[in-house]
């Protein structure tokens, strides 16, 4: 991985030459901050549905800087919140209509890919939730009892193990909802398909303050009939909003290609994205090329939401995940690690996932994915296409239509929170490993989220 570049996936691109700066005041009818799978989807959908309107994408660095071009490559039909958690916010036909509407978002994105001709490493496997502990097999049980979407498949021990043949494996959960990409090859495809179809992009532009249909900038200002807000786990950075989404960080570390005797050990034929069942998850991706992509929390947060994160991997990170893959795949010990990076995703004080328009305010927005952001970006950018051209359709009547409210606490009580929820996790995790019962320390953990 070049020292230049956030992430591997990025770095396998090439260097990436930005887009010139916004240089003057503009008027135009949408003004887009933010050019990750948010911005760029609701560019490239509003445009294709009505190409009248003048649109345009302001990006702080350049497409894809962001969680975008650095995340696992899941395009996961599923969104953050039980089923119980969105039938308490719209009832019980709106959750089932949220649960569907993310499940087709897979099919909608694969069809872009097509018909853009995007070269991403595609591939339809699902996904497969690993237990290793009579614990972590409850907890999948509850899963699937609680999926918003069609009930994912339980499988026993050998289901599991004849999909991917993981150390210890007890049994799984498997859900056709799911695709495999290069993120960072998908975000670039897509912002020049934004260009394509007729938007415009300014890169190395900066947006300070956005209000009442005005995005400021250092180069100029930008007045439109509404500005939509795609900023994600770097939304705590603009003016008045730093309580709005913490920026939760994420790990990642990429193995060198396997063997074919490595590949033949563990199986994994299917190309399933899959993660463990521990309460501090890990999530793993077979890529196009033969190696093993695997990631998870890290440092969980860091005080005052600051989000740079571009530094090195804190060495204590790459060994934990390192070690959770061999304790996977204890047959790859001695695998070289060849790349590490890590980013922000948006987290709201309910752990639910927002999209909105406020017409009087010139003001729309979409984030708090947590983490399952890359298929749900793609649906608030059509939510938000429909939302802003007035349609009254299905995804307008979506639960998920409603404004970011809560607001995470003051510091230093979000740090305190954050960090002591984690510790909770991690805690958690161990005990229920040494003693193969459910820990209480979950729930508590759970209780103070909010989740
Ligand atoms: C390591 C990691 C792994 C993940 N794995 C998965 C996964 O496998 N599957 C999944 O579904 N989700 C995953 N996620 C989450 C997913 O990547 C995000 O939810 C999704 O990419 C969010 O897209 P976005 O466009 O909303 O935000 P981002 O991609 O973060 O884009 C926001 C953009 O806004 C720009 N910006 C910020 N502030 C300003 C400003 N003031 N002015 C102008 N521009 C600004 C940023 O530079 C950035 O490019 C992961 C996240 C991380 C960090």
């Amino acid at each position: 991985m070049s020292a230049a570049a956030p992430s591997h996936w990025l770095a396998e691109i090439g260097p990436i030459e930005s887009r010139a700066p916004l240089e003057e005041d503009l008027d135009v009818d949408v003004c887009i901050v933010g050019a990750g799978f948010t911005g760029l989807w609701t560019a490239y959908e509003l445009r294709r549905a009505a190409p009248e309107l003048e649109i345009v994408v302001l990006e702080s660095r350049y497409a894809g800087f962001g969680a975008s071009g650095r995340n696992g490559g899941w395009v996961l039909g599923e969104l953050a919140g039980s089923r119980s958690h969105w039938d308490r916010l719209g009832g019980a036909e709106a959750a089932r209509a949220m649960g569907s509407a993310i499940e087709d978002a897979v099919g909608q994105i694969e069809a872009v890919i097509e018909r853009e001709r995007i070269d991403c490493g595609l591939h339809r496997g699902g996904t497969l939730a690993l237990a290793c502990s009579a614990p972590q097999m409850r907890g999948l049980r509850r899963e699937q009892a609680q999926s918003l979407g069609e009930p994912p498949r339980l499988l026993d021990a050998a289901q599991a193990a004849e999909r991917v043949a993981a150390a210890g494996v007890r049994g799984g959960l498997y859900s056709p909802h799911c695709a495999r990409v290069q993120p960072a090859k998908l975000v670039r495809a897509l912002a020049d398909a934004v260009e394509r179809a007729g938007g415009r992009l300014f890169e190395s532009t900066t947006v300070s303050e956005i209000e009442d249909g005005v995005a400021l900038t250092p180069g100029g200002r930008v007045r439109a009939g509404v500005v939509v807000r795609a900023t994600e786990g770097y939304t705590a950075r603009m003016r008045g909003l730093r309580r709005a989404l913490l920026p939760m960080n994420s790990a990642m570390i990429l193995t060198e290609p396997l063997a074919e005797a490595q590949w033949s050990q563990i199986g994994w034929a299917g190309g399933e994205t899959v993660r463990d069942g521990a309460h501090r998850f890990v999530y793993l991706q077979r890529t196009a090329d033969g190696r093993i992509a695997i990631g998870g929390r890290g440092v969980p947060y860091r005080f005052a939401s600051r989000t740079d994160r571009e530094g090195p991997v804190p060495e204590q990170t790459v060994g934990e995940l390192r070690a959770r893959l061999l304790s996977l795949f204890p047959g790859l010990a001695g695998i070289g690690i060849e790349a590490a990076w890590h980013g922000v995703l948006g987290v709201s004080r309910d752990w639910m996932p927002a999209v909105g328009l406020d017409r009087a305010r010139r003001l729309a927005w979409a984030g708090g994915y947590v983490g399952e952001g890359v298929a749900a970006a793609n649906l608030a950018g059509r939510t938000l296409r429909d939302l802003l051209l007035d349609r009254d359709s299905e995804l307008t009547r979506l639960p998920w239509v409603r404004p970011i409210e809560l607001r995470w606490p003051p510091e230093p009580l979000r740090y305190l929170g954050a960090h002591g929820i984690y510790a909770l996790y991690r805690a958690a995790d161990e005990r229920e490993t040494r003693s193969g019962r459910p820990s209480a320390l979950a729930r508590v953990a759970d209780l103070i989220s909010g989740r």
